[in-house]
């Protein structure tokens, strides 16, 4: 992959930087809930500081009608928790290209700060407007994207004001882009990828494309299921997609040819219903009752995985093995999170979204070698997609 321009590259002393940053944070009364997002911004942002650059920080924040200011959705509170954390004050303009930000914006001196509010209160941030971005790239000399998990958008704020101003990656997606395509490109060997997760259709691009690198392919979640059904047997009442058996077949072949080892599940728990008080055992996939459905995989698919996942030198991981939010079944993917936190000498790279959360649980996450912060963007960079938020910082 072509280098990105970093801030690096970047001589900050004396700028006024338009940071896109990633404070899609949960907030419950006021308060920042899980502040992973916002420290993850940090060394970004202390860099910048350093150098004696003036910054104004730009973020969405969940799923607003973008029709204008919606409480429920406010940056204000992140803001606030910024300023913890770094220590200093932090001003919060109530707009994103409005009097406020405008007016906050020509108060910065260096080592200044404001966070704009929400983009999306504005619609035309999702839709690219020209205009919207234009308006935005007022607001700084340059433009830095600290915001992997938006990169695979193409939004004012990501794509748009990256056309218009110097554009630069920061270390967040500098280290997101570099570990996931170092991965890709120059694996160390033998390279394992799980995947789990509910849905063949969502991961099947991934599993093509991962065919194509890795050397196992570790399959659980509500997806082994439709992969059992492509091999022939039947998995009673579990999540099946049925159009997509032809698909997995496809890739049970193209695993065959390429001689990457794919592991399926030999057992699974299975319950007589989707809940963690269900009756429950655990019966070899030959064996699945008609009116039962997996929610787990068994123990010694856990063992054949654990072993896998031991001789493997990088390990990817994306979607739990099952429904590991309910204590009932969460062995499996504890099994997982387990064999590969004991792996010390290898790269384990955590795909986001469900897996973190997972790792989280079971309090392993400092013993991962690298946990993406972008679910969506991690997913399609690996399936071979061109990211537009990282296109326009290509060098
Ligand atoms: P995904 O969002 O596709 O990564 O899927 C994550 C979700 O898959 C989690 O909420 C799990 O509870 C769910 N899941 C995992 N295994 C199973 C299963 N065997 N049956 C139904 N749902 C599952």
């Amino acid at each position: 992959m072509a280098e990105m321009r970093t801030i690096e590259d970047l001589d900050a002393q004396g700028k006024r930087v338009l940071v896109r940053v990633d404070y899609n944070v949960p907030i419950k009364d006021g308060e920042v809930t899980d502040d992973t997002r916002i420290r993850a911004s940090l060394p970004t942002l202390e860099r910048l500081l350093e150098q004696g650059a003036s910054l104004v920080l730009m973020s969405h924040r969940g799923r607003p009608s973008g029709e204008g200011f919606e409480e429920a959705f406010t940056l204000r509170p992140a803001a606030l928790r910024l300023a913890e954390l770094l220590g200093k004050p932090v001003s919060f303009a109530t707009d994103t290209i409005g009097e406020d930000a405008h007016a906050k914006v020509a108060a910065l001196g260096a080592g200044d700060i404001v966070v704009l509010e929400n983009l999306r209160f504005d619609k035309r941030e999702k839709k690219n407007d020209a205009e919207f971005a234009a308006e935005l790239a007022k607001l700084g000399d340059v433009y830095v994207n600290d915001a992997f998990g938006t990169a695979h958008r193409a939004h004012a704020s990501t794509a748009g004001v990256a056309e218009l101003l110097p554009a630069y990656a920061g270390k967040l997606m500098e280290r997101e882009v570099a570990t996931l395509s170092g991965m890709l490109e120059n694996p160390r060997r033998p390279f394992a990828a799980i995947l789990g997760g509910s849905k063949v259709s969502d991961k099947i691009k991934v599993i093509d494309a991962l065919m194509d690198t890795c050397d196992t392919l570790i399959i659980g979640g509500g997806m082994c299921f439709t992969f059992l059904l492509a091999q022939g047997k039947s998995v009673g009442t579990s999540l099946k997609e049925e159009d997509w058996v032809e698909r997995a077949a496809e890739m049970l072949k193209k695993a065959d040819e390429k001689g990457v080892q794919l592991l399926l599940p030999v057992d699974v728990v299975v319950a007589d219903a989707f809940a963690n008080d269900a009756n429950t055992q655990t019966v070899s996939v030959d064996e699945i009752p008609d009116d039962m459905m997996g929610l787990d995989i068994g123990p010694e698919t856990a063992k054949l995985y654990a072993d896998a996942i031991a001789n493997a030198q990088t390990i990817f991981w994306n979607g739990p093995m099952g429904v590991f939010e309910m204590p009932a079944f969460e062995a499996g993917t504890k099994a997982v999170a387990l064999a590969v936190a004991a792996n010390a000498d290898a790269d384990s790279i955590i795909g986001g979204g469900d897996s973190v959360a997972a790792v989280n649980q079971f309090d392993l996450a400092d013993q991962m070698t690298f946990i993406s912060t972008g679910g969506g963007a991690s997913m399609e960079l690996v399936q071979g997609e061109k990211l537009p938020g990282v296109e326009v910082l290509m060098a």
